[in-house]
């Protein structure tokens, strides 16, 4: 028999007991999710203002995903790719014709998509650029998130998620971010065969580049006929307040690399998106995953997508956005706590006035909390609000006016 829990206090202990210790969550134990609200345990209800790292932009247990989700169950969940299956096809269709790409290959998690990106790119460096035989170099950016997986780490500069993980996998070369005369200096080398990185950087703070970034990028891409690899695995899927970030420039990326949102948060779904010309250098037993493209995944992953479109969620992720951006903006003029406000669409975050190594916006969470509203910082003094798309104007005023009360009772800590 399967125990069931009693109180969160219950459930931490379980996870503290039994389980790795490689997250540290805000002390809330959730057991109910509907559009953009979550309950704990004990029945008290917040806002959500993470949707999951942005997995669950169309809202919680959004009911026509969570209807694909059972209908497909009831049929087929899973045949491996040593078959075909009458949903796989369908799926890639649907992808290609939705973000404007010959082929997609779909895997699970987004970690996963980016290794097989970096594949991908690689294979195409060798096949039809002819770097020589282990020469390849992807060149990434500095604060980049791309996953957890030993490989994506090796290009990462967070001395946290390599600590002790090494020795890493080479042929990256890592130069600053929203740096286009670095960037040109470094595609100079004719053994780089792709360029990596977000468009916005999400997990970093959220850092938005100069405008002209992206498309400077893809022009100096193009030029030294090098691949765009961009990660839109949390900037995509309507974010940002457009359905793609590289939309905000007219960028196309020669591989696109999406997940999170995809599937609504419903199950793990990834893909890449390319040509013909990139896709068709990978052959028979080169690449694959026992779950990726699986008909669960791929029914899902359909409905969420045009959930996306028939509820117009670009588009108010847009307006919402700019509601919250303003109202903050405000706040950070009237109080000395919130040094500034940046981001795009409703993938925003504060920056809180006081060190890295402080407290402060950690226990601004925890207060947030208390008062029915859950966010998390990152990187210390940087608070992320990413709330479902599906968010109204009138929740979003009743957000802010939470964000508001509960700073307002913050000041900075003495030195
Ligand atoms: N890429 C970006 C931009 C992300 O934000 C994340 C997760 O936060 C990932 C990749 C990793 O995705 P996953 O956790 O599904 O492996």
């Amino acid at each position: 028999m399967i125990d069931v829990l009693n109180s969160s206090l219950e459930a931490i202990q379980l996870e503290d007991k039994f389980g790795a210790h490689n997250y540290h969550p805000l002390p809330v134990v959730l057991s109910k999710g509907e559009g953009v609200f979550l309950w704990d345990v004990e029945g008290k209800k917040y806002y959500d203002f993470l949707s999951a790292y942005s997995a669950v932009n169309q809202g919680h247990c959004h009911p026509r995903i969570i209807d694909a989700l059972v209908n497909q169950a009831r049929e087929l969940t899973l045949t491996s790719r040593a078959f075909y299956s009458d949903k796989l096809g369908l799926a890639e269709k649907y992808f290609c014709d939705y973000f404007g790409y010959d082929r997609a290959l779909l895997m699970n998690s987004g970690a996963e998509a980016n290794e097989t990106a970096i594949k991908l790119a690689r294979k195409w460096g060798y096949k039809v650029k002819g770097i020589p035989a282990n020469e390849a170099v992807i060149v990434a950016v500095e604060r980049n998130f791309h996953g957890r997986t030993t490989t994506v780490i090796s290009a990462s500069t967070d001395p946290l998620a390599r600590k002790d993980f090494g020795p890493f996998m080479p042929g990256f070369q890592i130069i600053p971010y929203d740096d286009i005369a670095a960037m040109e200096a470094a595609l100079q080398n004719p053994n780089v065969c792709g360029f990596w990185f977000e468009p916005i950087q999400g997990e970093a703070g959220v850092y938005v580049p100069e405008d002209g970034y992206l498309a400077e990028a893809a022009r100096i891409c193009k030029e030294n006929n090098v691949l765009l690899m961009m990660d839109e695995i949390q900037t995509g899927v309507a974010r940002t307040g457009k359905m793609l970030a590289s939309d905000y420039e007219d960028v196309h990326p020669d591989l696109l690399i999406l997940g999170k949102a995809i599937s609504g948060g419903v199950l793990p779904v990834s893909a890449v998106l390319a040509s013909d010309e990139v896709m068709l250098t990978i052959q028979p037993g080169e690449h694959g995953s026992t779950y990726g493209g699986n008909p669960l995944a791929c029914a899902v992953a359909m409905e969420a997508l045009q959930v996306v479109k028939d509820e117009n969620l670009t588009e108010n992720a847009a307006r919402m956005g700019e509601i919250f951006r303003d109202r903050m903006e405000r706040l950070a003029e009237s109080h000395d706590l919130v040094k500034l406000v940046r981001g795009k669409g409703l993938l925003n975050a504060i920056v809180i006035n006081d060190s890295e190594e402080s407290e402060t916006a950690w226990n601004i969470c925890v207060a947030l909390k208390e008062n029915g509203l859950l966010a998390k910082p990152t990187h210390g003094n940087i608070i992320r609000f990413a709330p479902p798309l599906v968010i109204t104007e009138e929740q979003i005023h009743d957000c802010c006016d939470i964000i508001e009360k509960v700073i307002d009772k913050f000041r900075i800590t003495p030195n």
